[in-house]
């Protein structure tokens, strides 16, 4: 019996894709970084390359390795977020990658293709406007981008802000293609979309503005099975720290899916799951193997039933809202544990 599974719908990836690209109107290069926000890397780009991407976004050397060997001799334009990083360049190049550089000195240190990232305002990565200018007859250079800190909030100021500057900053490279927008950056208007966009999580099924988007399909679904079904009397505790109390007679299923599998330990108290129809609160502490649902009045509760804990019924959004965090922490976190499988093709 499989007690946990992972599907990953490949067709439902590839319709949030042709959704985001509508939406932007421009060349839509996916971020598949972090193994395709935990759901496969080299599955999922190889579904998009399908679709029509031909450039992707990851953050790590190896992950443009991984891409790379995925891809063969497909003509993938691979950028890597984190730039030439000393002693990175051999392998840079044997992988035939595109680093977005961040610094004079990753500048000075890589003389092949690269995309530059130019700091609007967010002070993570990227060169200042002024480092910028030195790099203006720069050969090789291929894209010109910056990232929004707060694009999820539309009515942000910042968005504005970065707006500006980075219409600042890719005068100074006429010619070179620009892109400044992630998922949440596309929502914003055509703007902000220039000739590139970045989308991730939207692709993977995360909203825009940390809610669900109805006009977004569920890629991942993580179901668990019923491993024993109990009674529990009013008065009793569930699970560690005895941090749960009935306080009538409850009708419980212990879940097959815990911590190690990726349900945050912060989904107590607020988080549900679905089964036979409705959304069932967890109950008590989330241990590393299991967790504890309400199933009272539910005929359907069986060992072996399953149980979604993430998927079309259970918004990726709503479950990191109940969990105090974001879609994106929560796919990252989904565990190796799970059985695997897909639905398409890749
Ligand atoms: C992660 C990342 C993206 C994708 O962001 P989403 O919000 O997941 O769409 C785009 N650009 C950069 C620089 C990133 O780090």
């Amino acid at each position: 019996m499989t007690v946990a599974r992972l599907t990953i719908d490949l067709d439902a990836l590839a319709r949030n894709y042709a959704f985001l690209r509508g939406e932007a109107g421009v060349e839509t290069a996916p971020a598949v970084k972090a193994d395709g926000y935990g759901l496969g890397a080299q599955d999922t780009a190889l579904r998009l390359w399908r679709e029509g991407a031909r450039s992707f976004h990851v953050a790590r050397l190896e992950e443009g390795e991984f891409l790379r060997d995925a891809f063969g001799d497909r003509d993938a334009t691979l950028y890597v977020l984190d730039g030439a990083t000393p002693g990175s360049a051999t392998r840079l190049e044997a992988a035939r990658l595109v680093p977005v550089l961040n610094s004079l000195e990753q500048a000075a240190a890589w003389t092949g293709p690269a995309a530059l990232h130019i700091d609007t305002g967010m002070n993570r990565l990227g060169l200042s406007l002024d480092e910028a200018v030195r790099l203006r007859d720069r050969a090789g250079i291929r894209l010109v981008m910056s990232h929004l800190a707060c694009a999820a909030q539309a009515d942000h100021t910042m968005n504005g802000r970065q707006l500006a500057r980075f219409r600042q900053a890719r005068a100074l490279f006429p010619g070179v293609p620009a892109s400044l927008a992630g998922s949440s950056g596309i929502r914003l208007g055509r703007d902000y979309a220039f000739d590139q966009v970045r989308p991730g999580v939207s692709l993977f099924g995360g909203g825009p503005n940390e809610g669900p988007d109805p006009r977004l399909s569920a890629v991942a679904t993580l179901e668990a099975a019923i491993l024993q079904v109990r009674q529990v009397p009013a008065g009793d505790t569930i699970g560690y720290g005895a941090a749960f109390t009935a306080e009538t007679d409850l009708t419980v299923a212990v879940l097959a899916a815990g911590y190690a599998d990726g349900v945050l330990r912060s989904a107590h108290p607020a988080g549900a799951v679905w089964f036979d129809g409705a959304r069932r609160a967890i109950l008590g502490r989330v241990s590393m193997d299991t967790i504890v649902i309400d199933v009272t009045g539910s005929a359907a509760a069986k060992p072996g039933a399953m149980a979604e804990i993430i998927g079309p019924n259970l918004p990726l959004d709503d479950a990191a809202t109940a969990a105090g965090t974001t879609a994106y922490e929560l796919l990252t976190r989904l565990s190796g544990r799970a059985e695997r499988r897909f639905i398409g093709a890749a």
